[in-house]
């Protein structure tokens, strides 16, 4: 068997400018810049160099006036921009991160806009550090994604009406899908998608289905997903893979609910290890499996009983879901 590649890791306080582009230069096969800011001057032509060697290039930035220069690598086959809006003005990307050919990873504080080389800054370079490569990959898609999802991104307005109040709740609200245990010979379930009101956990049932249990085909995953990847072939079987479970999700909740899916999880026992052990009563709650990259840093992990009338709505119905009448 073949060794795997050893790791290295370098980190460079001075020459830092010289450090990164002795990398850039070494790229045969695929550069990926998550940058805030670039001085485009300095890095468009060694970005377009690559490209003319056969690189895939490809560039996420913000869009903002200071990466104007960005437009001169327009329509150059090869590279693609990736200029990102951010929804609200105190979220705005300060990403700066390249990976090189899938083995190389840089990062740290060091600005990729010219006037910073003179600041106290730090660059980190990890050499077949591939289960952080893999992570920063996947950081990397989400972004792509969600620059693409933004220009589409409807904003859910929860229109919950409380008993008393006149006006219907103003507050934003994402799609929960919950996938109900499987029943009888045939492991039959029922999916169901609440809006989920994001401030005071209004939840409204609007979308529901038979199903046969889907928690396996959707997210199943590879034997060698759970093995630590050693090699870059590893590594990027397991991240396909897991890129692919996320599109089959969201895909599925299009097709068979008519919408774009945040989030999706299940009703379980928060309190299992002292319900088995100790007889205590099961505590539910809700598990979240999968959500989407917009929703990922608004949803939480977890929902307890009790948390909203919603969230109890949402455990309730679901635990009687999951038995026959
Ligand atoms: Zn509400």
């Amino acid at each position: 068997m073949l060794r795997p590649p050893s790791k290295k890791e370098e980190v460079h306080f001075d020459n830092i400018d010289y450090y990164l582009t002795q990398c850039l230069q070494k790229c045969r096969e695929s550069l990926k810049v998550c940058v805030a800011w670039i001085s485009w001057d300095r890095y468009a032509p060694i970005f377009k160099r690559l490209a003319e060697k056969g690189a895939t290039v490809e560039i996420i930035f913000n869009n903002d006036p200071k990466n104007s220069g960005a437009s001169r690598l327009q329509g150059i086959p090869g590279i693609t921009l990736y200029p990102v809006n951010t929804r609200r003005k105190n979220s705005i990307m300060h990403n700066k991160f390249c990976i090189i050919d899938d083995t190389t990873l840089l990062t740290g504080s060091f600005n990729w806009s010219r006037n910073a080389a003179t600041h106290f800054e730090n660059i980190l370079i990890l050499y077949n550090h591939f289960d952080v490569i893999k992570e920063y990959k996947h950081e990397f898609e989400d972004l792509k994604w969600h620059y693409d999802f933004y220009s589409i991104a409807e904003n859910i307005v929860c229109g919950s009406k409380e008993e008393g109040s006149r006006h219907p709740c103003k507050s934003t609200a994402y799609h929960l899908g919950i996938l109900g245990a499987s029943r009888g010979y045939n492991n039959e379930s029922t999916v169901t998608v609440w809006k989920l009101c994001r401030v005071y956990g209004h939840a409204k049932l609007i979308s529901e289905s038979e199903e046969i249990y889907l928690n396996d085909t959707l997210f199943s995953e590879n034997e060698d997903d759970h093995n630590f990847p050693h090699t870059k072939d590893a590594m990027l079987q397991s991240f396909d893979g897991e890129r692919s479970r996320m599109t089959r999700v969201s895909k599925y909740f299009s097709d068979r609910h008519e919408l774009q899916i945040d989030a999706v999880g299940i009703v379980s026992i928060m309190n299992e290890p002292e319900h088995l052990k100790y007889q205590e009563p099961p505590e539910h709650g809700i598990r979240i499996l999968w959500r989407n990259m917009y929703s990922r840093k608004i949803i939480p992990d977890e929902f307890y009983d009790g948390e909203s009338d919603g969230v109890d709505e949402i455990i309730e119905s679901t635990l009687n879901s999951n038995y026959y009448d």
